[in-house]
């Protein structure tokens, strides 16, 4: 789909208002309800999809609606900073760190699939890559799928993997090579949630307290050849070219959590009075509000160019450079905010059922979640050349 600037602005603009409304109205209010539930209603992704949100991005046969970064970036944004919940966020959107991989490697009949019923809500994704043996290493993992006959049996477990609890369909990295001890034996396959021999158990955290997060067991699960995505061997490209779409979704939600936080913080500072004058009348306070808008303008500034340049089909070592530090730029300001927004509302910040309580715990796995700030500063020096 190629739009002129105009249009995109139009477009840009429309589409973040309806997902503003949507996430004012329908994830907002019940943030703090679905945290201490542990989740949040089936029946939302089925409201996402409706208003097309699951679907931006996917091609039109799939199911979805084709949309640039550059339209679907603000959207993200306003999700995150109207809807102020990590936990809604990670979970409803699983599917686009699980899909992107179907949709690029997977065979025709295994894309009809899987993709539709997810885009329509009626299915959950999810993607399992982590081990307990390590994340970060991803070339080290353990998980086998053996060839047998027709189908692939798998045996290994994955850890710390978002709607793993609730997913329908696991997009997972496996090692088919059990010779190979490094990234040329691991490929991707899809696993059904229902397959025997698989099995899940919920972890407790810190924070995206209404996302489910699982330790999944595969003791001998057998699924069929043809659910393999791509060549044998193939899979750590994929992953690695699928890790740039999640870093600048992460970055785009960062920015939309800095942007609750201050929005919060403001309003809290305009209504509250201490010493006779309202908090924002105190040079202080007003210079914390001045900080925070000034990291998100320069952090939503730089989100912009990096999205322009994933539109104009850049994939070379700067731009990938770039997504890495953008998104450790993009959670320091979230950081940033939170921490502010907290000091600004007082001990009401530490209170549950602030947004800035709710963000000041979440921000921590957006630097771990996607690849760590560690790891992106060392990816980033390789592809700079450092
Ligand atoms: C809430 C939550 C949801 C998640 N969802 C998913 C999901 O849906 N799917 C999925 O597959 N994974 C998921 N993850 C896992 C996440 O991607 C990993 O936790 C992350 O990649 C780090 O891996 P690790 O935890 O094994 O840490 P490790 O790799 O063990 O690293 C531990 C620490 O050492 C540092 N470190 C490691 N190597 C180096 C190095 N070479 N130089 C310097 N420092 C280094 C790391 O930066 C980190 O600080 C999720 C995690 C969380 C917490």
């Amino acid at each position: 789909m190629s739009f002129t600037p105009e249009e995109l602005r139009e477009a840009t603009t429309q589409l973040a208002d309806t997902v503003a409304r949507f996430a004012r109205s329908e994830i907002a209010p019940h943030a703090t309800e679905w945290d201490q539930a542990g989740e949040f209603p089936r029946q939302l992704y089925r409201r996402a999809a409706d208003l097309g949100l699951l679907g931006l991005g996917y091609p039109e046969a799939l199911g979805g609606t084709p949309a640039p970064y550059a339209l679907r970036m603000p959207a993200w944004r306003a999700l995150c900073r109207h809807g102020a919940s990590g936990g809604v966020q990670a979970s409803l959107f699983s599917h686009n760190i699980a899909l992107p991989l179907v949709v690029a490697l997977g065979a025709p009949e295994v894309q009809r699939e899987v993709v539709p019923p997810v885009l329509a809500g009626e299915k959950i994704a999810a993607l399992g890559i982590t081990e307990p043996g390590g994340g970060s290493d991803v070339a080290q993992l353990k998980t086998t799928a053996r060839r047998d006959g027709g189908d692939y049996v798998i045996d290994g477990e994955k850890i710390f993997i978002t709607s793993g609890m609730r997913a329908d369909w696991f997009t997972l990295a496996v090692r088919t090579d059990a010779a190979s001890k490094g990234a040329g034996g691991i490929s991707l396959i899809v696993v059904p949630g229902d397959t025997p021999g698989l099995s899940r158990t919920r972890l407790d955290k810190m924070g995206w307290l209404s996302s489910d997060t699982a330790h999944l067991r595969f003791d001998g699960v057998r699924v069929p050849a043809r659910y393999l995505l791509g060549a044998e061997g193939a899979g750590f490209k994929g992953i690695m070219g699928n890790f740039n779409g999640e870093r600048l979704g992460l970055a785009a939600g960062a920015v939309g959590f800095a942007e609750a936080c201050l929005d919060e913080a403001l309003s809290w500072a305009r209504q509250r009075s201490t010493f006779g004058q309202p908090l924002v009348a105190h040079q202080v306070i007003r210079h914390k509000l001045v900080d925070m808008r000034q990291r998100i303008c320069a952090t939503a500034a730089w989100l912009d160019a990096v999205a322009a340049r994933a539109d104009a089909g850049d994939t070379s070592p700067d731009w990938v450079a770039e997504v890495c530090t953008l998104k450790n730029q993009a959670t320091q300001t979230m950081q940033f905010c939170a921490d502010a927004g907290v000091q600004i509302l007082g001990g009401m910040g530490y209170m549950r059922g602030t947004v800035c309580e709710r963000i000041y715990r979440e921000v921590k796995v957006i630097t771990i979640g996607g690849g760590t700030e560690e790891i992106m500063k060392e990816l980033a020096a390789r592809q700079w050349g450092f």
